[in-house]
C-alpha cells in the first residue's frame, strides 16, 4: 500500500495536465496530497487528469493560465491557495520544445522558448516562496533536460532555458534554506507528445545511444520527483538529478 506520506500537503504542477506533469500529478496525488493542475489551453486533458486525480480520494483543481507571464502566475497561485491552502510542494514543470536549427532559429522562437521555459520557473518559485520560508517548509522541483548538460541539434534556444533552471536551482537552494529545498530533474527522451516531435530518425539514433536502449516514461520521472519531493531525499538541495536511462554518460 502506497504511504499517504504528502497527506494534507497542497502540491501546485504547472503544466501538469498532460505528459510528465500529469504523472508527477496522479504520484503526489497517491501519497495523499492535495492537488492544483496548472496547464495553458486544453482544457479536455486538464478535466481528465483532474478525474483521474481525484479517484485518488484527494481534493484537485483546474488552475488554467500562462505560467510565462507575472499576472497569470500570480492569479495561478492565488486560485490555488484559495481553493487548497497555501503551496508546499511546487513542481515547476511546463515547458516547450521548439526545434530549429542555427539556420532557422528567429528571434521569437528564442524569446517565447526562454519565456515559457524559464521565466515560468522563476516567476512560480518567486510566487511560493515568501510562503514556503515564512511557514519553514516547502520543496520545490524544477525540470530542466539532458539538454541543458550536453551539446543538442536544433535546440539552442532549449537548451539555454533548461540550463539557466540547473544554475537557478542551485542559487534558491541555497538562498532558501534550511526550510525549503530545491531540486531539479533532467530527464532524457520521455514518451509524451514532447517526446515524439523529435519525429522517428533523431528518437532511433537516441534510443540506439542510450545504455538502457529505450525512452523513458512519464512515470519514470514522476518516481524521481515523489523522491525529491518528499523526506526520503530529506538531506538534498540544489540538485539536479538526469533521468535518462544513462545516455547523460555519453557524448
Ligand atoms: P507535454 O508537451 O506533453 O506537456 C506540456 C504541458 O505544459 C501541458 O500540460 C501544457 O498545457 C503545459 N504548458 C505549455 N505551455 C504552458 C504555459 N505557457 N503555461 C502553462 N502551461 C503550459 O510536455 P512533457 O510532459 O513532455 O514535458 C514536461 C517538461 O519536461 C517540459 O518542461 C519539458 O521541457 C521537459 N522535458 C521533457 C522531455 C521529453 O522527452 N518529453 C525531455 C526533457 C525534458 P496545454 O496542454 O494546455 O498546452
Amino acid at each position: 500500500m502506497t504511504p499517504k506520506d504528502l497527506a494534507g500537503k497542497t502540491a501546485l504542477i504547472t503544466g501538469g495536465s498532460r505528459g510528465i506533469g500529469r504523472a508527477i500529478a496522479l504520484r503526489l496525488a497517491r501519497h495523499g496530497a492535495n492537488v492544483a493542475i496548472n496547464y495553458f489551453s486544453r482544457d479536455a486533458d486538464a478535466v481528465d487528469t483532474q478525474r483521474e486525480v481525484q479517484r485518488e480520494g484527494v481534493p484537485c483543481v483546474l488552475v488554467k493560465g500562462d505560467v510565462s507571464e507575472p499576472a497569470s502566475v500570480d492569479s495561478v497561485v492565488a486560485r490555488t491557495c484559495e481553493a487548497l491552502g497555501p503551496v508546499d510542494l511546487l513542481v515547476a514543470n511546463a515547458g516547450i520544445s521548439i526545434l530549429e536549427s542555427h539556420k532557422e532559429i528567429s528571434w521569437t522562437t528564442w524569446k517565447k522558448t526562454l519565456s515559457i521555459n524559464l521565466d515560468s520557473v522563476f516567476l512560480s518559485i518567486m510566487a511560493v516562496k515568501d510562503g514556503m520560508l515564512e511557514r519553514k517548509y516547502g520543496r520545490i522541483v524544477c525540470i530542466s533536460s539532458v539538454a541543458a548538460l550536453r551539446p543538442r541539434q536544433r535546440q539552442i534556444h532549449y537548451a539555454a532555458s533548461k540550463g539557466a533552471i540547473v544554475s537557478m536551482v542551485r542559487c534558491c537552494a541555497e538562498a532558501f534554506a534550511p526550510h525549503v529545498r530545491v531540486n531539479c530533474i533532467a530527464p532524457g527522451l520521455i514518451e509524451t507528445e514532447m517526446g515524439a516531435g523529435l519525429g522517428p530518425e533523431a528518437t532511433k539514433s537516441i534510443v540506439e545511444n542510450t545504455p538502457l536502449n529505450r525512452l523513458g516514461q512519464p512515470e519514470e520521472i514522476a518516481n524521481v520527483a515523489y523522491f525529491l519531493l518528499s523526506d526520503q531525499s530529506s538531506f538534498m538541495t540544489g540538485q539536479t538529478l538526469a533521468v535518462s536511462g544513462g545516455r547523460i554518460m555519453l557524448p
